[in-house]
């Protein structure tokens, strides 16, 4: 497919977002973001709360749109695009994965799993057979009748993985996915991130604030005054072992 072929996945170059207040207050969120990400890379952002985090992601996924700046997704320039060509790259390039699972709690997790793959019109044998192969990737075969609420916040995250996957997504933005799970579940979410990007090349982005999680990806960019730094995840290896000599 022409699509998977693409090695840069995104690229933002003076990223502007403002928010305007009711009042006509001007907030400045993002001041120049400047960000390039290749196909199957796996990308942490860190960052203190309010920084502008989800903010950048929901750019990203095009549930917002930028005040200034070049933002291209999937090789389509976000700037320049009508509300119709989002709606199509939404649908087709990316997904998100949310703190909260975010899953519809009457359906069960193949439904879930089914749900946006029946929005894109493919046919009710096929996303039958396809749900469950999502599901097997994540390692829920056997839980797929289950209701978000008979399945644990680990599996419930994992559900929310398999839909994303359904999007057939060159692209899964995840705003801080473990947030909501003990270390031990969440890094086994981290390990499935992991396994998305180097075997079926997806790039993930994933706010996070946990540095045993940054640690995993192969990439940090650092929000600091609307901007980002970057920063290899090695140095944070590195300064959790500093941290432990002085201990
Ligand atoms: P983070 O995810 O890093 O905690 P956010 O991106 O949610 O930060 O928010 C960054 C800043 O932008 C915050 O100061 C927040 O209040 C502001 N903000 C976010 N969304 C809006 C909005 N729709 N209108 C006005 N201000 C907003
Ligand atoms: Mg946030």
């Amino acid at each position: 497919m022409v699509k998977k072929s693409r090695s840069v996945s995104i690229e933002t170059s003076a990223l502007i977002k403002d928010f305007q207040l009711p009042g006509g207050e001007l907030v400045n969120v993002l001041t120049g973001v400047d960000m390039k990400i290749k196909r199957g890379e796996f990308i942490g952002i860190m960052g203190p709360s309010g920084s502008g985090k989800s903010t950048l992601l929901n750019i990203l996924a095009t549930l917002e749109l930028i005040t200034d700046g070049e933002v291209k997704v999937a090789g389509v320039d976000l700037k320049n695009t009508k509300y119709k060509d989002r709606l199509r790259i939404r649908r087709t390039k990316s997904s998100v994965v949310f703190q909260n699972f975010a899953l519809i709690p009457y359906l069960t997790a193949k439904e879930n799993v089914k749900l946006p793959m029946k929005l894109r019109g493919i046919t009710e044998k096929e996303a039958e057979k396809k749900s469950i192969d999502f599901l097997e990737i994540v390692g829920l075969y056997a839980r797929v009748d289950h209701l978000p609420e008979e399945l644990s916040g680990g599996e419930q995250q994992r559900v929310a993985v398999a839909r994303a996957l359904a999007h057939d997504p060159d692209i899964i933005y995840a705003d801080e996915p473990t947030g909501n799970l003990d270390t031990h579940t969440g890094k086994e979410i981290i390990q499935l991130f992991k396994k998305l990007t180097k075997e079926k090349k997806i790039t993930i982005i994933m706010v996070t604030h946990d540095t045993l999680s940054a640690r995993e990806t192969d990439r940090l960019y650092i929000l600091q005054k609307g901007k980002v730094l970057q920063e290899q995840t090695q140095s944070l290896v590195e300064k959790d072992s500093k941290k432990e000599e002085k201990q």
